[in-house]
Formats: C-alpha cells, structure tokens, sequence
C-alpha cells in the first residue's frame, strides 16, 4: 500500500508522517502553523499559511487573521455536568426553564426600553437643532446673510459628532458602526472581543444619539440590533465583567450556548424595536446570525421580538401623547399606506428596479470597501478618526445648505406635512423642499418620501439629493461613530424610486396606479437589499414596517433581483467587512466542489495531545508554548514512537479554558484532602473571562504533581475519520456549533485536529458571473 492517498478500491487509507518532529521541539511558530512533511498527502490543495517574508496587503479579503477564537456551542458533557443534571430533578429543569422565559421577557423589555431612550433623546434634541436652524435661515436670509446660519449648523453638526466619536475613538472602537456584523460573527459562532459588554452598550447608545443629532447620514436602527445583542448577553449572565460584579443569578446559563440563544433573542429583539417588526426580527436573527435554530427557540425569540415592540409602543406613545393608543410600534415609523395596490405589468418594472438597486448597491459597497481599506492604511490614529467624522459632518451640512441655496425648489406651504417649513427664496406662501427634508431626521424624511403627495418634489432636486446622499452615506458609515446604514440606504433608495416614478408619470402620464409613494418604497427596499443583501427579513420587515402585507410579491421579486445583481459583482457590505478583518465566519452552505478534499488534508498535524492523568509542569509548559485551545485526551500510543503517526486512542478533548481552572484551583492529585466540593461551579464562575496562563501561579514543586483530567473533560467529543470530506465536517461544524474536531483514523486513534479556521480557509468567490473555491490565508498579521 501506498504511504497515502486512495487504495485500488478508492478508499481513503490513513497517512503515514515520516520523522515528524515531536511536539516539545517545535518552536511556537512552528506549532501554530504547522504542515504534515507528507507533500504527497497535500499533492492536491496546500495549506497557504504566511511565510515570514510574505507581506499581508492591507485591504486584502482573501486572509483570515488567526487572533479570533471561536466560541464553543457543543455542551461538554463531562463528569460534573453529568453529576449536576443528575442532581437536580424535575424541579430544577421547571425553574431553569422559567427563568429563560423570564429573561426573555427582560431582553424584550430592556430593549424596548434603550430604543426609547435613544428615540426621545434624538427627538428633543433634533427638534432643538432643526427649529432653531429653520428660523435662522428665514431670518438672515432677507439681510443677505446666509453664512450664518450655515455656520450654526456646521456647528450644531459637528459638537455632537465630536462628542460621539471622541466616545467611540477613545473609549469602545468596538461601538462604532451598526455592529450588526460584529453580532453575526458572534452568532456564527467567532469571539469578538468586548463585543457584549456594558461599556460597548453605553458608548454606543451614546454614540448614535450624537450622530443622528449631528446630522450625519446614518440611522439607529442598526445599533439597536447591537444593543438587543449587549443586553441580552448581560441580562442572562448575572455579572457583569465591566464592573466587576457577581449577581450570583442565572448560573446555570453562563455558557457559550446558552448566551448565543440569548443573544439571538437580543438581536430579533433590537429589530423588532428598530422597525415595528417582531416577525421580521425573528427572521433577522435566523436569517443573517444564527448558526443553531430550533422550535423552542423560535418562539422564545419570538416572544422577546412581541415584548419589546409592546413596550416601546406603549412608552412612545405616551411619549407623543396618545397614551394607549398604541401607534409607535417602532423607531422606524414609516406610516401605514392606505389603498396600496399594483398591476401584474408594474412587476417586470419593480424587477428593473431591484436590478437597478443590487448595482447601485455594489457600487455603494465597493466605495466604502475603498474607503474601509484606505482608512486602514492612513487614518490609523484615533485623532485622525475623530477629525475625519467632524470633517464629515461638516461636510454633511454644506452639501445640505448648498442644495437648498442652489436648487430653489418651492411648493405651496400646506402640501407637505414637515415641521419645520423653511421659505429661504422661495415666494410668501410656499416653503423650499430641500430645506424640509434637511431639516429633520432621516427618519422622517424617509416618511416624507414615501407619503408627499405627487409634484411634492421636483425631478432635479431628486436627482441631486440621490447623488449626495449616496456618496455621503457610504462615506459616513465606517467613520468612528455609532451609526447605521439602514435609513440613509433606505433614503437614497426612495428618492430614486420616486425619481422614477417621476419619470414613468412622463410617459404614461394617465397611469392611476403609478403612485410617488409605492415606487419610492420599492426603491428604498432595492437600494437596502443590494446593499445589505438580505432577503427574506427584509420583505418581511418592510412589509411590517408599512402594514401592507399584500405587496409581498412585488417586494421579494424586487430583493431577489437586487441581492442576484449585487452578487454578481461583489459581497455584501457586511460580508465585505467580515472579510477585511479577517474573522473565519462560516457560512450557511460549505463551499461547492470540495467533495475531493478530505480530512486527513485539512486537518493539522502533528497534534498537541495530553494524558489522562498529565504532569502539571508539563501542561504549564504546554499552554506557555502553544495557542490552541483544544487538546484531545488520549491513551499513549501503540505504535512505535520513532515513526509517529497516532497519537493514541482518543479519550476526550480538553479546553484550555478547563485546564486553566483546574491549574488555578490546584486540582492536583497530590491535593485531593484539599479539594473540597468540586463541581461545575468552578468553571461557571470564572467564564467568559478565563485567566491567562501567565496570570495562574504554580509553584515548581506543584509542577512535580499530576492532574487526573477525566473527571473535567469532554469524554465523547464529536470526532471524523480522517477519509471524511469538506463538505461533511462542515456541516458539522455548522450544525452544532463545533469549536475542534479530532480526526481519528480506522482504530480510533487521533492523527489530525481541524478547527473553525481550517474550514474557514476554503471560501468559495464569484465574480462578474464566475466562481471557484479559493484557499485564504491565515495570518498573525491582522
Ligand atoms: P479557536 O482559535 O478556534 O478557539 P484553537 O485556538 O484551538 O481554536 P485555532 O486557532 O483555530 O485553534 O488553530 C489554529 C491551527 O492550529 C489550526 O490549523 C488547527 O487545526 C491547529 N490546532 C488546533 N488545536 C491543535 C492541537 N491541539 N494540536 C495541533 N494543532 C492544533
């Protein structure tokens, strides 16, 4: 037989490694990176890992960086888990169950509550700003005097911007941005650090207030599906590691997947108080996060999504004083559309238009992945940042004032339902559009877009503001500050519906069911899908958020087309940024074609094993020289040790997090009189901030002492034979949230690890129509 490769029956036959160097000798570069010697196991696909004179290209989306670390959805279902579920009995599994329910609740509540907070904060202070500006311009404008309320508003733009990035630059860089990527990367699955904290939470609530009020082209229903995210995973945790504090509640959840339901619930939770849309929130979370789904889930996410619009319905309400009336059932209150219907001929255009939103989309991404890129390698300091978002806030109210000085577009005052109307040039009795839509929040101007009546506005200002705010937005997201690409997406889009609408009034210009409105909602929906590239919460958002279920044809037909266009020429933003930071996401499907590659030429070797029972010196040494965070437990090998090929049968997997506890407890066998109750409260309790090797102390003569880890490991870990394909483990890793799969050979004997990473590393791209399977990078560098 052949040292490797596929027998005459075409079964894959387990590898010999010749004069692999044990695993004490290797440096640590050598163990986090390593390479079988066999070259004809890797005769298909090599491993591409960064040589030392390999220069990583800032911007590249073909690397992952090798600093992310997984999260850990597979229970491990050790000694002392098994021996507390025998414990606690029936009355245990009710009063965990409730507390679940309960918590959801809270999420939902907490949510809702954040969200108004955000909204009311947004609300006064903007009406402050726009009220005042609005009087001022119709003030200096008859003394010739413009450039001072154009000074007014650069100034009231760029305080709040300052303050807010100054937040997010100097405090949590974490908080800026939507964060909606950060919460998907932590649904699938990726540690990102200090995603879920309280400091991120309060920065970043702080954070879009700023930004919204500061004029800058963004939105805070991003945010809030980030916020739902913090609160979710603080509430079920009952600690808080920012400040430190132990509530001794909820114990029992304090584990990675445990928190991802939670979070998941968080997230709907946030969409549901963005947009008014439960359903669409539990799709937001199935649709673009979560990696695990079931049915009691569902309904828990459900039930939190209900809650939180519910109270933020009913706060807001009596915020606007129709106490019980119910009719702010989210931020994003686009108005109900009365009469809304369409014509079987109206669907080919909705699809031109969907086309039209998925290249203008990727148009919009690939300017800001430019941007992203060009901010990496030049606006590195935090300074630089801060400057950069007071740049274009300033920006952002220039372009603003020179399109209401310059395009004098004047309606008859009564006709728009704006707050603040401005007459600037315009005639006693009318009132300048551009100046309506200015001055006040993207929000509402979204509304007004999709409610003016026709003739509201005219076809130039139209095109103007498109191109504006287009390029604004794309410039503004990604600046150091909290803020989201859904509403200035979602503006662009309606302005360039009704632009067409315009147009198609035009040609047929007795066409009853050509409304402004109905257009610019399909052209906000084409312009946000193609830049986002979600589909199914999307319909089923904008289908909440206008109450107008019957238009859910027009509306998927429109995101299909628009996510099939934007696909064609590049990812979306979301997974565009993924990929410029490295994270190894995994998505729903393995790449195609990679049937033909199996285990045994994924997997890395040699494997850094332990003993059952293991000298303590010799773990210290081991977690000081290597990074992994797994380790298979394993008998000692039967085979010859000159020629290492196994590492004996497997036993278990061991997590490094464990080994740490059980270092820093001193669980030695030497010890035991000393041990007292040991159960799985000890590791509860220091998670999800485990201690670093260097930070647990160990005598030399505790070095001599050995530790019995069977009692502590995972003692059936999911494992592979090493003839396994791509696709298959995979699916495994997708499906149960897995973190590190050993792969055994025919006799149960570990001969590979494969992890996230190695996985993650073949990535399927598609370009202009093409596609193929590509092999990243891992590098330390990014
Ligand atoms: P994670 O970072 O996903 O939490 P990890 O730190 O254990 O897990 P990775 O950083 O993903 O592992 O691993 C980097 C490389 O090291 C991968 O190619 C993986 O196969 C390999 N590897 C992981 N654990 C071991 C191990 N115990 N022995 C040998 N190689 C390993």
């Amino acid at each position: 037989m052949s040292e490797s490769g596929a027998n005459g029956d075409g079964e894959i036959r387990p590898t010999r490694f010749r004069n692999l160097p044990s695993v004490n000798s290797l440096s640590q570069e050598e163990l986090i990176v390593t390479e079988p010697e066999n070259t004809e196991l890797l005769s298909s696909i090599r491993r591409r890992v960064q040589s030392s004179s390999e220069k990583i290209e800032t911007g590249s989306l073909n690397v992952l960086s090798a600093k992310y670390e997984s999260l850990d959805y597979d229970t491990c279902e050790n000694y002392l888990f098994l021996d507390e579920e025998r414990k606690k009995g029936y009355r245990f599994i009710v009063k965990k169950n409730l507390a679940r329910w309960f918590i959801f609740l809270l999420i939902g509540m907490v949510t809702a509550l954040i969200a108004c907070a955000i909204d009311i904060s947004i609300e006064e202070l903007s009406q402050l700003k726009y009220a005042s500006l609005s009087k001022s311009v119709d003030e200096y404008v008859t003394q010739g005097k413009l450039h001072i309320p154009y000074f007014f508003w650069v100034l009231y733009n760029v305080i709040p911007v300052l303050i807010g990035s100054i937040l997010v630059a100097y405090v949590e860089p974490i908080a800026s941005g939507s964060g909606i990527p950060q919460v998907k990367c932590y649904l699938n699955g990726v540690k990102i650090p200090r995603v879920v904290r309280i400091k991120t939470l309060f920065v970043k609530s702080v954070g879009v207030v700023c930004s919204v009020v500061g004029g800058l082209a963004g939105g805070k229903e991003g945010p809030m599906i980030h916020s739902g995210a913090v609160v979710a995973a603080g509430l079920s945790q009952g600690k808080s590691t920012t400040f430190n504090r132990d509530f001794k509640i909820f114990k029992y959840f304090r584990e990675d997947h445990e928190k991802r339901d939670f979070v998941s619930g968080g997230a709907a939770a946030g969409v549901s108080a963005a947009f008014g849309a439960p359903v669409g929130g539990v799709l937001f979370s199935l649709e673009e996060g979560t990696s695990f789904w079931n049915q009691s889930l569902t309904w828990r996410t459900f039930f939190a999504s209900v809650i939180s619009t519910f109270t933020l319905n009913v706060v807001l309400s009596t915020y606007h004083g129709v106490p019980g009336d119910l009719s702010y059932p989210g931020l994003l209150n686009l108005g109900k559309f009365e009469n809304f219907s369409y014509e079987v001929y109206e669907l080919p255009i909705f699809v031109l238009m969907g086309a039209l939103g998925g290249l203008l989309g990727a148009l919009w991404n690939h300017f800001n992945y430019k941007l992203s890129v060009f901010r990496m390698r030049y606006i590195r300091k935090r300074w630089l940042k801060v400057i950069e978002a007071c740049i274009v806030a300033a920006v952002s109210a220039t372009l603003g004032f020179l399109m209401m000085f310059l395009l004098n577009d004047c309606k008859p005052l009564g006709q728009d339902p704006t707050k603040y109307p401005t007459q600037l040039y315009c005639q006693d009795g009318q009132y300048n559009v551009l100046a309506s839509i200015w001055f006040q929040t993207p929000e509402a101007s979204v509304r007004s877009l999709f409610h003016d009546p026709p003739n509201t506005h005219n076809a130039t200002s139209l095109a103007f503001f498109v191109v504006v705010y287009f390029f604004l937005s794309s410039w503004t997201f990604g600046l150091a500050s909290s803020n989201g690409l859904f509403i200035p997406t979602l503006l662009t889009g309606a302005a360039w519906g009704r632009l067409i609408s315009v147009g198609l009034f035009r040609i047929i210009p007795d066409a009853v069911l050509i409304h402004p409105g109905k257009y610019a909602m399909i052209g906000a929906a084409a312009q946000l899908g193609g830049v986002v590239r979600m589909t199914i919460s999307l319909t089923v958002i904008i289908m909440e958020t206008t109450g107008n279920i019957s238009f859910a044809l027009p509306l998927i037909l429109t995101l299909i087309a628009a996510k099939w266009t934007g696909d064609f020429f590049n990812e979306g933003i979301y997974d565009t940024l993924i990929q410029l930071s490295g994270v190894p996401l995994l998505p729903w499907e393995p790449p195609p074609l990679v049937h033909n590659i199996y285990a045994s030429e994924v997997m890395s070797h040699p494997v850094v094993t332990l003993k059952c029972v293991e000298n303590v010196g010799h773990i210290v040494e081991l977690l000081k020289l290597t990074s992994y965070n797994g380790f298979p437990v394993v008998d000692p090998p039967l085979t010859d040790q000159s020629e290492v090929t196994t590492y004996g049968r497997i036993r278990g997997l061991i997590l490094r997090s464990q080994l740490i506890v059980i270092l820093k407890k001193k669980i030695f066998n030497e010890n035991s009189d000393f041990w007292g109750d040991i159960n799985v409260g000890i590791f509860r309790d220091e998670y999800p901030r485990y201690p670093t090797i260097e930070q647990v102390c160990v005598s030399e003569v505790e070095k001599t002492y050995s530790i019995d880890l069977r009692p502590f490991m995972n003692p059936s870990p999911y494992t592979v034979l090493h003839s396994s394909s791509l696709p298959r483990m995979f699916r495994l890793f997708r499906a149960l949230g897995l973190r590190h799969l050993p792969i055994v050979n025919d006799t149960n004997e570990v001969i590979g690890m494969v992890t996230r990473k190695d996985l993650a590393r073949y990535r399927v791209w598609r370009h202009r129509g093409r596609m193929g399977v590509e092999e990243l990078l891992i590098s330390k560098e990014i």
